[in-house]
């Protein structure tokens, strides 16, 4: 597993738990307002595995749990048997995936080795090219969300917020999904690196809290369990 930076100490990331954040890189989207563009792009530094194994052993009884994020962790060939040292150590996990690999997440659940997972659904289902980059497909991930959903695993669905994002994709998005238990919408802040092409959208204004939780609202009568 290539895990190329981590945050040790964490109370935002993993729902109710003081976690460490983990973060691998390579995605195979490439989302026009990616905050970890180093991760996606390159270039990332590689830490030492067995510095991350030890810090893990030591930080046992003090830390709850441990976010695997990225990237895109379900790309990692060897995320099940990273996933199952983790658990060994007795520790709560957390993925954060793009969803795009229904298959891997299809594992993870037969192996009942995540305790909760978070889920971008990032644009309307015609949107996914444009907003992901070419081959992304929503299907892909809603089908993830549906094993989920079918498993009784615990998840939340997430979506970024961001300026181009108005009501009507937002209810177009709540509909292609299921009901799901817990939907999270996130607050837009410009990512410091992007590409040039991308400019004129990564400078509109981004909407304020207020008026997310005003979109929030629009949504809840396909998302019931929609928060901001
Ligand atoms: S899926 Fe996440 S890591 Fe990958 S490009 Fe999109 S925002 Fe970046």
């Amino acid at each position: 597993m290539i895990v190329s930076g981590m945050v040790k100490s964490s109370l935002i990331d993993f729902p109710g738990l003081i976690s460490c954040v983990l973060f691998v890189p390579g995605c195979n989207y490439d989302c026009f307002y990616c905050h970890n563009r180093s991760l996606v792009d390159g270039p990332y530094e590689v830490l030492n595995p067995d510095y991350v194994t030890e810090f893990l052993k030591k930080r046992v009884g003090m830390l709850d749990g441990v976010v695997i994020s990225g990237g895109e962790p379900t790309l990692q060939p060897d995320l099940l048997q990273f996933a199952q040292m983790i658990r060994s150590l007795g520790y709560k996990l957390k993925l954060d995936t793009n969803g795009s690999r229904p298959e891997v997440v299809k594992k993870l659940i037969e192996e009942r080795l995540i305790d909760y997972y978070a889920v971008d659904y990032k644009a309307p289902g015609l949107d996914y090219p444009e907003v992901c980059g070419a081959g992304a497909q929503a299907e892909k991930v809603l089908e993830t969300v549906k094993l989920l959903l079918d498993s009784n695993a615990s998840f939340e669905v997430r979506t970024t917020v961001y300026p181009q994002l108005g009501e009507g994709e937002l209810i177009t998005m709540a509909r292609e999904l299921p009901v799901v238990p817990r939907y999270v919408l996130n607050r837009y802040r410009k990512p410091d690196k992007y590409k040039d092409c991308d400019t004129f959208r990564i400078d509109e204004t981004p909407y304020s809290q207020a008026q997310i939780e005003a979109l929030a609202k629009a949504m809840k009568k396909y998302q019931p369990n929609v928060r901001t």
